[in-house]
């Protein structure tokens, strides 16, 4: 039923964006957006859990993830016309869209149409959307990086387990997995590792962006910890 509807979504405008901001800790000042899709269903809105595996298995990933990412660079044009002081805009790429042929025509297609630069946007992929071809995924890296496309790994410390890889790609930030930050105040061991990815983010030259930060008390800690 799920994926009888997505199609009929489509053609009704029922997918939409959602921008989090992503903030400098201390000031809380917002230094720029991540755009996120949901599908506000007439009966009532369906997770990106339920409909993104959906839309992963019968290809219309690829359609969602290149209209977000027209969406997510106009938006961003907007914002400056209005005079509103938002940095880049990162949008989240399912490993599907990833492997797509046409994935490096679409987002040289939405930087040209929105004419945004491109060094304000970021991709959003996962550590299992890198390592599943290695060197497809640095060919692809290289190429949108020469053009000024910036790349972050999401959900960092829950996929895979190689290291080798952060200094194999041409990567930008890393986003330390909600799950981490969720549990930092309370268990050691989930502070022990936001630490430690902090550092490792820190001497590689990556940035570290902490993510489903709620509370003024993990802001603090982070910052304390040199989380930018
Ligand atoms: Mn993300």
């Amino acid at each position: 039923r799920i994926e009888q509807n997505m199609f009929e979504a489509v053609q009704n405008g029922e997918f939409l964006l959602h921008y989090q901001p992503i903030v400098w800790p201390g000031s809380g000042k917002v230094c720029a957006v991540e755009a996120l899709m949901r599908w506000q269903h007439p009966t009532g809105s369906i997770p990106p859990g339920v409909f993104i595996p959906v839309a992963e298995h019968n290809g219309l990933i690829n359609h969602l993830g290149a209209w977000a990412l027209r969406c997510a660079c106009a938006q961003l044009a907007s914002w400056d016309a209005l005079g509103l002081d938002v940095g880049y805009i990162s949008v989240n790429v399912s490993p599907v869209q990833f492997r797509h042929p046409g994935f490096a025509d679409s987002v040289r297609r939405a930087i040209k149409d929105s004419g945004i630069s491109s060094h304000r946007l970021v991709l959003e992929i996962t550590e299992g959307a890198l390592m599943t071809d290695p060197e497809a995924a640095q060919d692809l890296l290289t190429e949108l990086r020469a053009l000024g496309v910036r790349f972050a790994v999401d959900d960092f410390g829950t996929g895979y387990s190689s290291l080798s890889y952060l200094r194999r790609f041409p990567l930008s930030a890393l986003k330390i997995d909600q799950s981490f930050v969720a549990d930092m105040m309370d268990s050691p061991h989930a502070r022990t590792i936001v630490f430690a990815v902090l550092s490792l983010a820190r001497e590689l030259g990556l940035v570290a962006i902490a993510e489903g930060v709620e509370s003024d008390e993990q802001s603090q800690l982070l910052a304390e910890q040199g989380c930018e």
